[in-house]
């Protein structure tokens, strides 16, 4: 089962279990740690979101989770979720309880250094009670909660003895990454393993596994997940990969795949699909494209492609799409050329440095687009109309937008022109 959780931000995990025989601080709040709930319009935002109903999509969960911890607000966070559980749980099934727990148990985890000595062994074992109920309700096949049950026991003191648990849960978690929500989960995993090592006294084990988390040493207070990546080959990604029907059997979302998104729509007949923008390098165009077509196998043939505007990130694809059968026809701004001569001009180093080795800047030079738009321009695409609006003041001076009156999408939702000036690229 493999869930598309991002738990965002820095997370402060088990250092209140640390804590246990010296220090009393828990880190992740900071100066602003005791800040009402009313200054923190996210936190409201995600309790109301969360109070609504219990989340479809559990990422909504630990966003909460998240804002909680880095409120350095665990106690409420822990009752709060607590309270949801109780209210939802005749609804909730197996794998959603699960999901509660482990995110109450996190928190809890982080929050013990604050519990009195007397009370403190039995807040303990309580936490890992729930841990282990969150394991057995889940099944062992939920990534999330083998992560959470592995990262947090890992950090209990030996008194307790979850060295063994801990072990077996990161042991499956890194030989079960492609269950994660993405990659970047591992991070952790290595981490947690390389500190057992070095409690085990087996130094090389522990030097290994600290070296594939990307840690320089074992000094570090806080565990960051994201879904932020960065690979010399490929470049950067800002999301976990993931198919998003924006409008269900008709609009598609790809993000994840590399640094920009890219979307598909399926015309009005259903016998055009139609592409905006071609990301940036044929490798990720292709490998998107093909997760596309597995997503959904029944998609019409490729016909037309939109370019938002000329930038790398929006048309180095065009290679892979060109090469398909049919070939689709594009559409772009007449201006295009103007936008490119001025990125050709640019250090290349850059553009490597942002979109992989494997980034060719000859695909952006080689741009030619089978027809241009000048003007307020409708046309219709399998019977979808389609209106094209050349606009001035956004990224580039060639951006146009395109809308689809009849599919009720705004604007924003299928232009990703809009999502890269949100990148400032
Ligand atoms: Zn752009």
């Amino acid at each position: 089962m493999r869930k598309l959780v991002s738990l965002l931000a820095v997370v402060a995990l088990g250092v209140g279990f640390l804590a246990w025989a010296g220090t009393n601080r828990t880190v992740g709040g900071g100066a602003n740690g005791n800040q009402s709930g009313s200054s923190r319009p996210e936190l409201e935002y995600l309790k109301a979101v969360n109070s609504a109903a219990p989340p479809q999509d559990p990422q909504l969960l630990f966003l909460l989770m998240g804002a909680y911890a880095n409120a350095n607000q665990q106690a409420e966070g822990a009752e709060f979720l607590t309270a949801r559980l109780n209210e939802f749980g005749p609804r909730l099934t197996d794998a959603q309880k699960s999901l509660y727990l482990s995110a109450i148990g996190l928190l809890r985890a982080q929050h013990a250094s604050t519990i009195s000595l007397l009370h403190r062994i039995g807040y303990v074992k309580d936490t890992i009670a729930m841990l282990d109920q969150a394991k057995r309700l889940s099944g062992g096949q939920i990534y999330v909660v083998n992560w959470i049950s592995g990262v947090v026991r890992s950090q209990i003191p030996n008194f307790f003895h979850q060295r063994r648990a801990a072990q077996d849960d990161l042991t499956w978690c890194a030989a079960n990454i492609a269950k994660a929500p993405d990659i970047g989960w591992l991070r952790e995993v290595d981490f947690r393993l390389a500190s057992l090592a070095l409690t085990d006294g087996d130094q090389v084990k522990a030097q290994d596994y600290l070296r594939q988390s990307g840690y320089k040493s074992f000094d570090k207070p806080v565990v960051l997940t994201t879904p932020f990546s960065e690979d010399p080959l490929s470049g950067h990604a800002f999301a976990s990969r993931r198919i998003a029907e924006i409008v269900p059997g008709r609009v598609y979302a790809l993000s994840g795949f590399e640094f920009t998104e890219y979307y598909f729509v399926v015309s009005d007949n259903r016998r055009e699909l139609i592409g905006i923008d071609t990301g940036t390098r044929t490798d990720s165009a292709k490998t998107a494209y093909e997760a596309l077509r597995a997503y959904a196998p029944n998609l019409p043939e490729l016909t037309t492609i939109f370019v938002t505007h000329s930038h790398w990130d929006h048309i180095g694809g065009q290679t892979y799409f060109r090469g398909l059968n049919p070939k689709p026809r594009f559409y772009a701004r007449s201006n295009y050329q103007e936008e490119i001569a001025g990125e050709i001009n640019g250090p290349e180093s850059i553009a490597k440095h942002f979109f992989g080795e494997r980034f060719n800047l000859e695909d952006v030079r080689n741009f030619r687009p089978d027809a241009t738009v000048d003007r307020p321009t409708e046309l219709k695409v399998g019977g979808t109309r389609i209106d094209l609006f050349p606009v001035h003041g956004g990224e580039t001076r060639d951006a146009m937008f395109i809308h689809l009156p009849d599919l009720a999408c705004s604007l924003s939702a299928i232009s990703s022109c809009l999502t890269s000036v949100r990148r400032s690229l």
